[in-house]
């Protein structure tokens, strides 16, 4: 899963970008109003968490764009703006979720995967498909009762498969929700941990199936 975090305070974006990438998301950290747009404009995310006070753009006129454009992706806002008229400002702009600063970065995680988990219309933080379990919250996949040995990245390729589970994903799709702007995941990446990970499910009741020139599906094998 992709996130763009949306924050200039140095420190506060550090711990949260770390936090994020501890608990298994790929993250793309716009330091201002402008390179926040333009993130919003290039790439696909899966949520933004978005400061409000910020140089060069305002959040709530990035909000408001980019619900107005159109964009679905769930927003949780950031600020320390605690009047009950800044929150329903904030909500009425299109945010999902309000977290008032100081947070605990546990709380925001948590309250990020609710938000993820309604946004891909599940409330049960466990997926399961097939003989196939995975715990969203400890991101840990398992077959019947036994856990699956699954690096970082095959668990974030499983992860996006999941979340479209009987549907397509396209393999670039896949290849740029595990890119963040420091890092290249190429497409041929994307198929070694699908090889690896058809390899360690054989025995899940999973298929990922290729479909030429479309992606990739994962649905309960027949
Ligand atoms: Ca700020």
């Amino acid at each position: 899963m992709k996130i763009l975090l949306v924050e200039d305070d140095p420190t506060l974006g550090e711990a949260v970008m770390l936090a994020l990438r501890q608990a298994g998301f790929s993250v793309d950290w716009a330091r201002d109003g402008v390179q926040a747009e333009l993130a919003l404009d290039g790439y696909a995310y899966d949520a933004m968490l978005l400061d409000l006070g910020l140089p060069r753009r305002e959040g709530l006129a990035i909000l408001r764009q980019a619900r107005g454009r159109g964009a679905i992706l769930p927003v949780i806002i950031l600020t320390a703006r605690d009047t009950v008229e800044d929150r329903v400002r904030g909500l009425d702009a299109g945010a999902d979720d309000y977290v008032l600063k100081p947070f605990a970065l546990d709380e925001l995680l948590a309250r990020l995967r609710a938000l993820l988990r309604r946004s891909q219309g599940r409330a049960d933080p466990q997926i399961r498909v097939g003989r196939l379990s995975f715990d969203s919250v400890r991101r840990q996949a398992s077959v019947g009762d036994t856990p699956l040995a699954l690096s970082a990245r095959e668990i974030e390729v499983l992860e996006i498969l999941l979340a479209h589970a009987g549907r397509v994903t396209a393999k670039e799709a896949i290849a740029d929700r595990l890119t963040g702007w420091d890092d290249g995941v190429g497409e041929n990446a994307v198929e070694v941990y699908i090889h690896r990970l058809r390899r360690k499910l054989h025995d899940s009741g999973v298929a990922i199936r290729t479909l030429r020139g479309l992606g990739y599906l994962l649905e309960a094998a027949p």
